[in-house]
């Protein structure tokens, strides 16, 4: 165990030392080990978040390294999860990582998400970003998405019963098409997502809750839409019946 004290003596001041506390209590559920994931974790385990679950099925390939900076060269061909479980515990020896080589799937996303307090959204389908989003909805545990392409991103920070869900924002799911990423991008994105997961935890800030984050690389250019709950979301709905 390493000295809080040491480790963290240039954020303690940001929100305390029991701000410090409840980041090491927390479980952080991580969807993806990719591009975005490797910002979300990187900076989460470094900040002292005591467990993070890592889920992804992929095997590292050589044309991921332009921007998953969890995993090397000599990482090819080995699931990720792996990879980035030994450069996240080379990073910080107290973080406890749930490593899970499987695929977020309706029959699994309830028992991999248990005990989590917040969930990311580090994929690149909406297949899986609609699984998080039903999931943070039955569960009331919040949701931070974040997608890139290209110079752009987006992010917002999703609470069950409160804000708008996924749902309400992109009713239909954009095609399913590889694209283009540089690398930069998804440390924008990434590290603006891991910072909404640190603020919600530590009670810190104002989340990017109700607001979509659209991030324009090109231009430098930082656009903020108020997003509203759709009247005809099918998955609002189908949990506010459930509810009642
Ligand atoms: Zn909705």
């Amino acid at each position: 165990m390493s000295s809080i004290t040491t480790r963290y003596t240039r954020q303690i001041p940001l929100f305390g030392r029991e701000g410090q506390e409840k980041l090491a209590d927390a479980t952080v559920f991580v969807a993806g080990a990719g591009g975005l994931g490797s910002p979300v974790a990187t900076y989460l385990a470094v900040a002292g978040v005591g467990e993070l679950i890592i889920v992804d099925d992929d095997l590292v390939q050589e044309s991921n390294l332009n921007r998953q900076f969890l995993h090397a060269n000599l990482n090819i061909g080995m699931r990720k999860v792996y990879s980035a479980a030994e450069t996240l515990a080379a990073l910080n020896p107290d973080l406890t990582l749930t490593a899970i080589p499987e695929r977020i799937t309706p029959d699994t996303v309830d028992s991999l998400t248990d005990g989590a307090d917040i969930l990311v959204d580090a994929t690149d389908n909406f297949t899986t970003r609609y699984l998080l989003n039903e999931t943070a909805l039955t569960t009331g545990i919040p949701l931070v998405h974040g997608a890139v392409e290209g110079f752009s991103g987006q992010m917002t920070t999703i609470i069950p019963g409160e804000t708008p869900c996924l749902s309400c924002l992109f009713p239909h799911p954009p095609p399913e098409k590889e694209t283009p990423v540089i690398g930069a991008t998804a440390g924008v994105i990434g590290s603006l997502q891991a910072m909404e997961v640190i603020k919600y935890l530590t009670g810190t800030g104002r989340l990017l809750a109700g607001r979509l984050l659209i991030w324009d690389g090109m231009s430098g250019r930082t656009d903020y839409l108020s997003v509203s709950h759709r009247p005809d979301c099918c998955v609002c709905h189908k949990y506010t019946v459930s509810k009642s």
